[in-house]
């Protein structure tokens, strides 16, 4: 398979889908207290029209897949398409993005199909915090989520957006997560999807702040050398077993190796997690289009790239960047 380019001279290999913009939490940077308006389902892309997708842009060079959301389990049926996407041929990785509330039924039939990795969503250790980050009571669900995905031996990053006046005090016991357990802790600074738009003049946990704070409490971190591609700056804490990131979300440090896609779950391609979305796929697949014409599509998408987060926020159309995070994925 030859390798999929962009217009910068970037690989493309990486497919993030958003399969829903449902969520059963209520995340505040994500989306406000009363949820948003979701998409009608018959405008959400069948699993039918995903799989053809998938097949197609594994044919064009993508290896690996992220599903995500809104929260992927609330989708009914979602192991349909897990199941499905795990047949096609190409695709190497099958990853998940989850909130971990409603996943842990489903965990041990993902492992064998042969998921890569999962990130799983948690910014605080404390359930009063938990309640008052994601509006709901199910910290207990997501940490039973968390062990049993160690206990089945899956590969996990842990997701935190580490929020002034909100999270500040779990910062050292997620890092601890690294020590006590075999996984990854990625700090991601706050991006303004929250369904209302950015309420800070200037972001105070910014990337260099992060990483400030986790010198000030272990002074022997030390870097690692990212994997390619890897969104996240990755650092170790002699002794423990995981790894901790930082993922300067909103600093976009990252944009120049950036080899991803995505597709929102109405079938909207974004070449870049901060544009306003660069095309309709669901549309020109539901009029009759070919599988050439629709490859042709995402190749056109990809030869008109922004260069980075800033150029693609720069060149929206519509709102300024606002939507909530649960109509683009993450
Ligand atoms: N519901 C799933 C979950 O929470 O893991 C998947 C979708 S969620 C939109 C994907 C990721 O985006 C989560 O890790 C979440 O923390 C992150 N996220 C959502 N809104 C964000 C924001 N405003 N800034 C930074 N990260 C955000
Ligand atoms: Fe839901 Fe994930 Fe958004 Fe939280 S971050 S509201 S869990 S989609």
């Amino acid at each position: 398979m030859p390798p999929l380019f962009d217009n910068h001279g970037r690989k493309i290999n990486y497919l993030r889908l958003a399969v829903t913009d449902r969520c059963n939490l209520r995340c505040f940077y994500c989306m406000p207290e009363h949820g948003i308006e979701y998409l009608p389902k018959d405008h959400l892309l069948t699993y039918e029209e995903i799989v053809r997708l998938v097949s197609l842009l594994a044919g064009m060079g993508i290896e690996k897949v992220r599903i995500t959301g809104g929260e992927p389990f609330v989708r009914k049926d979602i192991m349909e398409l897990f199941r499905a996407l795990s047949r096609i041929e190409g695709i190497k990785q099958i990853n998940l993005t989850t909130n971990g509330t409603i996943a842990g039924k489903w965990l041990p039939e993902l492992k064998e199909l042969g998921i890569s990795s999962v990130n799983l969503s948690l910014d605080t250790l404390d359930p009063k915090r938990f309640h008052q980050i994601t509006r709901r009571d199910d910290f207990e669900n997501v940490m039973a989520t968390f062990h049993q995905l160690i206990k089945l031996g899956i590969p996990t990053k842990i997701n935190s957006v580490l929020m002034q006046g909100k999270n500040e005090e779990d910062l050292e016991g997620l890092v601890n997560l690294t020590r006590d357990y075999p996984v990854s802790v990625r700090f991601i600074e706050e991006m303004p999807f929250n369904g209302e738009g950015a309420k800070y003049a200037d972001l105070h946990w910014n990337h260099i702040r992060i990483l400030e704070a986790i010198k000030a409490i272990y002074p022997d971190l030390q870097k690692v050398p990212d994997p390619p591609f890897s969104t996240s700056s990755n650092y170790f804490i002699p002794g423990h077993q995981g790894n901790v990131g930082i993922i300067a979300a909103y600093s976009r440090t990252f944009c120049g190796t950036c080899n991803r896609i995505r597709l929102t779950a109405q079938g909207t391609i974004k070449t870049c997690l901060y544009d306003d979305g660069v095309f309709n796929i669901r549309d020109l697949m539901r009029n009759g289009a070919t599988d050439e014409q629709i490859k042709q599509a995402f190749l056109d998408a990809l030869n008109n790239r922004a260069r980075n987060g800033f150029e693609a926020e720069a060149r929206r159309l519509g709102l300024p960047a606002s939507e909530s995070m649960a109509t683009i994925g993450g």
